[in-house]
């Protein structure tokens, strides 16, 4: 299998190739055509196995062709620490080059008044950590009605580090018509419940 056979654009098949990449790995694979078919899945995959293209990829094929309105975030990826949300954009900058996507970044550390400009002037892919979202959020700086898209990576993490009650509001946030791709290391009785909450009729991929 090649990228091409996936069905990503041409300008994403670019930039894969300027990547180095020949193959695409297992999860991504698997879970790139049904994302790009609208479903929601449940990716069942750890660090390493190239897991983050395999939703980056198929949100900016998605996302391509429209734009964001002013604090209107059209898609949301959650990431429990600042180091991943890092990573995430990076992978953003390296295959959205012949993409006009604008990508921000909302995690600690970094200028609120910052990040309230970026966000007004539109934001086609948001990737936070949850309590930084929730802080510009209660101080009205986002609005969630476009945000149709949603990834929760690391979910297993997130319920280590006490997020889940954060993701849980930041979901409810959202509009219910929209696509959530749910990914884990591991898949304990109580991330598999959080996946029944959130996902409806996922596709499950294990790699
Ligand atoms: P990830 O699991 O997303 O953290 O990716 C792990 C590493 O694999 C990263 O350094 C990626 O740049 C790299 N990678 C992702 N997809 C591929 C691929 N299809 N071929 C070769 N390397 C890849």
């Amino acid at each position: 299998t090649t990228f091409a056979d996936l069905g990503l654009s041409e300008e994403l098949l670019r930039a894969v190739s300027e990547s180095g990449y020949v193959h695409p790995t297992p999860i991504q694979e698997n879970a790139i055509p049904w994302v790009l078919m609208g479903r929601d899945v449940l990716g069942c995959a750890q660090t390493g196995t190239g897991k983050t293209a395999s939703f980056v990829l198929p949100m900016m094929d998605i996302l391509a062709g429209s734009r964001a309105k002013a604090r209107m975030p059209r898609s949301l990826i959650l990431e429990p620490t600042r180091e991943l949300a890092l990573q995430v954009a990076e992978n953003f900058e390296k295959y959205g080059k012949y993409l006009k996507l604008n990508h921000a970044l909302l995690i600690g550390g970094e200028s609120m008044n910052d990040q309230r400009d970026v966000l007004e002037k539109g934001v086609d892919v948001l990737i936070a950590t949850p309590g930084r979202l929730l802080d510009l959020f209660d101080r009205g700086r986002i609005l969630m009605a476009d945000c149709k898209l949603l990834v929760i990576d690391e979910a297993d993490r997130m319920l280590d580090m006490g997020f889940i009650p954060d993701v849980e509001r930041i979901v409810s946030l959202l509009p219910q018509m929209r696509q959530t791709l749910f990914f884990s290391a591991t898949m304990a009785p109580e991330i598999r419940k959080l996946a029944d909450a959130f996902l409806s009729n996922p596709k499950e991929i294990t790699v």
